[in-house]
Parts: C-alpha cells; structure tokens; sequence
C-alpha cells in the first residue's frame, strides 16, 4: 500500500471546518445552565435544553465540532463499546441495561437525522462484528450470545451471509445503527444549535470553574458566566479543572486513514455487498468502512495515551501508525495491495476505567457525562439530551439511570498506561501471528517478550 503521499490533517478527513465562526464570549453573563465543550454530547445537551426553554449559553474551545465528533469512523453503533465478554463478566447484571441504552441511541441519532433533515449520507447499514480468525469468529459467536441474551438485536453468519469482505472470516451484524459523514453530521447538529435562542461562544476556552454565592462560576480568558447549572461535555478534554472528578476517564488520540478513489469494480469485487462498517475483534480494535467516494476509511489498532493536560487539540497523526495501518490493510484486503492512502487524522476520546459510558452530578448543579470510549457517535447525543431533561425534570430516564453514577469516584484505570497498552498491541499482534504461519507465530511471541521487557 503506499504511505509516500499522505496528507496530515489536524482536522478531520470529513469536511472543512466550518466558516462562520461564532465571537468569542467577552464580559459577564447570565444563564440558567452553561454547557462547556461543543462536540454532539454538547450541542445535544444544549439544543434540548433549548427547546424545553431553558435560557443556555455553551463555550466551546475552538468551534462546535472541532473533536472527535467530526473526525471519528462514523459508525452509528447499535451495540455497547468495549469488550462485551469483559463486561458481562465484570457488570453481567447491567447488560441488559447497556443493551437498551446502546439502541436507543442509534434510534435517537436516526430520528434526529431525519427530523431536522441533516444530509450526513446516512445509510442504516447496521455494522459488523468481523472476524479475521478461526479464533475471533469463536469471539464473535460468544459475544452473540451475550448480547442476544441482554436482548440485543444481532444475527452471525460467514462474510458472505453477511455480505462482507471475502478477507474475514465472518462475523455479527448489529441490526440497528449505520454509517454516515461524522464532520457532516456534526455540522449539521451546528448549524440547528445556532437556529435555537442560546448563546453559543466558540473560540472561549474555559479556564476555570468554581462556586461563588450559590451559582457556578465559569471563567474564560475574557469573560464569566454565572449559571444555576454546568454541563461538562469535554469530553477527554474532561481532567482540565480541579472540579472534574480524579480518575474520571482518560484521554487517549486515536487515528483514521482514508485511501484515495478506488475502482468501483474492485470494491464490487470485494464481496462487501452489504456496506456494512466493520470492526475487527482484537483487544484493539481495527475499522473499515466504505463511503459514497468510494475509498475506505479504516484506522484505529494503536491507542496513543495523553499524558499531561492542556492536550494538544490539534496534534499530527502519527507516519509510524499510518505505516502500521497500511499493513493490515494489505492483509484484510490483498486485492487493494496497490491503493495508496491519501489522508489522515485522528482525535481525542475519554476511556473510563470500567469501559462503559457513564454520568453524574457533583453536588447539585454540576453534571458530566463520558458517554463515549469509541462508541459516542450513537451515545453521547442521547445522553446529552437525557441530561439536559434532567436537569429541566429533575427525574433520570431508565437509560440515564443505567449508567448513573451514585458518587463522583472512580478507580485509577488499568493497563491505561502506555506500557500497558503496548503490552495489549503486542498480544494482538501475537493472535494475528498465529493466524500466520508458524515463522510468523515466532515473530508473534518475540514482540511480546520484548514488549514486556521493556514494560
Ligand atoms: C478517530 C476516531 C474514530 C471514532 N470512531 C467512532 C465510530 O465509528 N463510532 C462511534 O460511535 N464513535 C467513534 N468515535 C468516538 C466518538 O467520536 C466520540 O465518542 C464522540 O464524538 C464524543 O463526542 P463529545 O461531544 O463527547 O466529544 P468531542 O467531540 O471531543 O467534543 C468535546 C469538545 O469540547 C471542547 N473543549 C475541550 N476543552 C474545552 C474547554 N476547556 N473549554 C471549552 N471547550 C472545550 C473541544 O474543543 C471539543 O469540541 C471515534 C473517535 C475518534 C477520535
């Protein structure tokens, strides 16, 4: 595959960032509730508090849009992230509950799509569960039954059953969810945020968050707001203040790449019939995704842990990932040996330590939320909006309940680290290896040995 001629965006892949940038906040403001962080956990927490009149003002860094929001795969998942077989151990008793929530969030995005009529290419494709081996299709089939059992809607077959490339095994199709422009759905969520009566103020990096004389104060480089209320939706951005609570999640840049323009009668070939997004089932899991340019967008595989805050919002793609991503697209798809990547991106997302979406109040008038560790394209606008009428109602919708946190305390998360994740690329690339031949097994083993040594 050829790597010589990639663009490295800052930004994202899918569009252009937006041109009517809205002032900076300067001076003292008013509100009954602030949200800070303008990704579509944000906007939804700010639009549906909007409509149920509440008087709003959002701050966003940079503009509305601007993390991972618009730069993600765009794969509306119909199923919980993270490791299912791991979660039903850990948390058996909340499947059901993460089942539910994890639907009715496709529900909700689809249902927003088609209400304010966002021309994102929205397909309802559903998406895969994909298996590169003998051993992750005995994966796959496990999870099935964990998630049939929580009430989840999926059906496994071989890659031509479910219409996927002939270079998997097979796999599980989520029946609810489906791809989309993740920059244009972004936007578009914008552009209906900026029709509403609240006050949005993008360039305005909150600084700071206090409390003074029963309120919230919110301070940025040249203006404060005083709200009742505070929405946290900066999502990995989340452990910048004092007031976050410790060990809430952590940031952690991951990447995608987009090929250039491939011969429709190649992709034909494929055997990818169905269109579906898929996701591979390592520990660290590999994307791919056809779009209407016909080129495919695939990424992820290495985690890159953020160390130190402020992170930077506009780091450049790692040439070493690239490199790596390039080589597992050769071995997914042999007949696309030749196509050469074009682009490259990547962004911020926040891993709580028990991999599952959750949020809170510290006190009474502050809310947060990580509804994401890669599944917050379908999750974090519902929750947002669930946030949003709980603080209007006072009451939790069943979903918001599911992942409600009693007490803002979390456990430092595990393996986090970046010899820990290391350690996990490492076993991938060992499970990938045995996959291989036996001289590759060999190879498998040593980068494990010496990844542990130098853990
Ligand atoms: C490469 C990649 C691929 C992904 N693929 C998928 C996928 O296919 N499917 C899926 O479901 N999910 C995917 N995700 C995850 C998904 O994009 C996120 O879960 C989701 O966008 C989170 O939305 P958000 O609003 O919480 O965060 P963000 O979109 O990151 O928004 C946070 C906002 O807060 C702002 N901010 C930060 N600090 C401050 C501050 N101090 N003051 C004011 N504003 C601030 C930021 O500028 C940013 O705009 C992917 C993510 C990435 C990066």
């Amino acid at each position: 595959m050829k790597t010589d001629n990639v663009t490295y965006c800052t930004f994202s892949g899918w569009v252009d960032p937006p041109r009517d940038l809205q002032p900076a906040l300067t001076g003292e403001q008013d509100c009954q509730v602030v949200v800070i962080g303008g990704g579509i956990n944000g906007m939804s927490t700010a639009l549906r508090l909007a409509e149920r009149g509440q008087d709003v003002v959002l701050l966003e860094a940079e503009f509305c849009g601007h993390g991972s929001s618009s730069r993600n795969a765009g794969q509306l998942a119909g199923a919980p992230g993270g490791d299912l077989q791991l979660l039903n151990l850990l948390s058996r008793k909340k499947m059901p509950g993460m089942m539910r929530l994890a639907e009715h969030a496709a529900r909700h995005v689809e249902e927003f799509i088609a209400k304010h009529d966002i021309d994102c290419e929205y397909e309802a494709t559903g998406n895969a569960f994909a298996a590169v081996s003998r051993g992750q299709m005995g994966r796959v089939r496990r999870v099935a039954k964990i998630v049939t059992r929580a009430g989840g809607h999926v059906q496994v077959g071989t890659s031509a059953e479910l219409g996927i490339p002939r270079g998997f095994v097979g796999g599980m199709r989520e029946v609810i969810g489906g791809r989309m422009n993740p920059g244009k759905f972004t936007l578009g969520m914008r552009r209906v945020l900026l029709g509403t009566p609240s006050r949005v103020f993008e360039q305005t990096k909150v600084t700071g968050v206090r409390r003074e004389a029963g309120q919230v104060v919110v301070t940025t480089p040249q203006g404060t707001v005083r709200a009742d209320h505070v929405v946290l939706a900066t999502n990995a951005f989340a452990g910048e203040w004092d007031i976050t609570p410790k060990h809430l999640s952590v940031p952690i840049y991951v990447m995608e790449v987009e090929t250039e323009p491939i011969d429709p009668a190649r992709i034909a070939a494929l055997g990818w019939t169905s269109g579906m997004g898929l996701v591979t089932q390592h520990a660290i899991m590999e994307n791919y995704r056809l779009t209407p340019r016909n080129t495919i967008v695939f990424g992820v595989r290495r985690l890159e842990r953020g160390t130190s805050y402020p992170l930077p919002a506009e780091k450049v793609p790692d040439r070493g990932i690239v490199e790596e991503l390039a080589r597992a697209f050769e071995t997914r798809f042999p007949s696309l040996a030749d196509v050469a990547i074009e682009r490259a991106w990547g962004g911020w997302i926040a891993i709580t330590s028990s991999w599952l979406p959750l949020a809170g109040q510290i006190g009474d008038d502050i809310h947060y939320s990580i509804a994401c560790n890669g599944h917050g394209l379908a999750q974090a606008p519902y929750v947002g909006t669930m946030i949003a009428d709980h603080i209007v109602d006072g009451v939790r919708h069943a979903d918001l309940q599911t992942l409600w946190q009693a007490k803002p305390k979390f456990p430092r998360p595990m393996m986090m680290g970046r010899p820990g994740l290391r350690t996990i690329w490492a076993i991938d690339r060992f499970n990938d290896s045995i996959n291989g031949s036996r001289r590759n097994a060999r190879r498998g083993a040593a980068v494990v040995q010496e990844t542990l040594q130098h853990a």
